[in-house]
């Protein structure tokens, strides 16, 4: 007998990157293994030395298949075995590696925007529904939009053991959250990048009330004006952090330090400017800034974590179309280099 192995990669398309995936029928007994693709048609090779690599790096359980069937996620190498410039987890299992005494943690939170053709899922065909305000948490059909979706996106994260800690509806209609995490890097991006996939994937088989398919995008800013953009708030903790309250500030700290916050708004997802405006519960891309409780801050420190006197911090400026690669390896560098000197 055979089952079905999804191979899912990141390609090279600018500024933001695309998933793809196609499948291998594989023998019973036999693991997925390295494959191949065409990189001259996902922007990652010219077109005379075109074969990149497949290389696995996540098996699960295929939530949709089910049975033996699994989903390969896979980085990207070139003939030699070498990382694909396109691939950036590489670094991120590097500086993980570096400092894996400080066993760092992250929380992922993925905000994403249902679409129905050209408008928001829900969204009237011409003009805007009511403003913004109840929405978030929301329940009725006056104002949530795809809870069908969203709960068959969250069972399938959980049959895949992805390691999912929750959902909820957003501030703008059309607009939902889901959680992964805690889990360490590169392994907590592994898995925002296979809930991606399942979420376009699970997307396509429900239509919308105008009757198209629904589609989901992580556009940071999908809706101008008066809507909330989509970010991917990135929470993280260090062994200290997880002792100290003075960790966290220092954390906190050393992401405000020279030169840092310009660099790490300048990797946290293409239009990052566009969302970051210090409206909508965020702050300004060219501002820095951190406080208890405070959504109008870069960094978030929960109150729970004040009042509990140890924890983790919130990083509330990556996009929603961030690579948690990047962020990951990006927090990791600046917050455990700081700690170490
Ligand atoms: P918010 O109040 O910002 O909406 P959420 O509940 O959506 O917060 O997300 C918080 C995230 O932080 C969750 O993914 C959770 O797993 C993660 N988290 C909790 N504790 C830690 C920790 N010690 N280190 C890193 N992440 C953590
Ligand atoms: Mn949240
Ligand atoms: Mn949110
Ligand atoms: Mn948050």
């Amino acid at each position: 007998m055979v089952y079905i192995a999804e191979y899912i990669w990141i390609d090279g398309t600018e500024p933001t990157t695309k998933l793809r995936s196609k499948a291998q029928v594989i023998e019973d007994g036999k693991e997925p293994g390295i494959w191949g693709f065409d990189g001259s048609s996902t922007n990652q090779a010219a077109g005379d030395q075109s074969d990149v690599v497949l290389n696995p790096v996540l098996v699960t359980p295929d939530p949709l298949r089910k049975g033996d069937n699994k989903l390969v996620l896979c980085e990207t190498l070139l003939t030699d075995m070498t990382p694909h410039p396109t691939n950036t987890r590489a670094k991120c299992a590097a500086t993980a590696e570096k400092y894996g005494d400080l066993d760092t943690w992250f929380g992922l939170e993925q905000e994403y925007t249902f679409f129905e053709g050209i408008a928001p899922l829900g969204w009237p065909d011409n003009g805007f529904p009511a403003p913004q305000g109840g929405y978030y948490c929301g329940v009725g059909a006056d104002e949530i939009f795809g809870r069908q979706v969203v709960n068959a996106h969250l069972e399938a994260l959980i049959y895949a053991g992805i390691h999912v800690s929750g959902i909820n509806a957003e501030v703008m209609p059309g607009q939902w959250e889901f959680q992964i995490g805690p889990v360490s890097a590169p392994a907590v991006a592994d898995e925002l990048w296979i809930a991606r996939w399942l979420l376009y994937r699970i997307a396509e088989d429900f239509k919308g009330p105008k009757g198209m398919p629904i589609s989901a995008t992580l556009a940071p800013k999908p809706v101008a004006g008066d809507w909330n953009g989509a970010g991917c708030h990135t929470n993280f903790s260090t062994t200290e952090m997880r002792e100290s309250y003075d960790a966290c500030v220092a954390a906190a700290e050393a992401l405000g330090a020279d030169g840092k916050p310009e660099l790490h708004i300048s990797n946290y997802g293409a239009g990052v400017e566009d969302r970051l405006t210090g409206a909508h519960e965020t702050q300004r891309y060219d501002q820095f800034s951190y406080g208890v409780s405070d959504r109008g801050a870069s960094i978030r420190i929960p109150w729970q974590v004040e009042k509990a006197g140890k924890g983790y911090i919130e990083d509330r400026r990556p996009n929603a179309n961030c690579d948690p690669y990047v962020t990951t390896q990006m927090i990791m560098d600046t917050v455990c280099s700081a700690a170490k000197s």
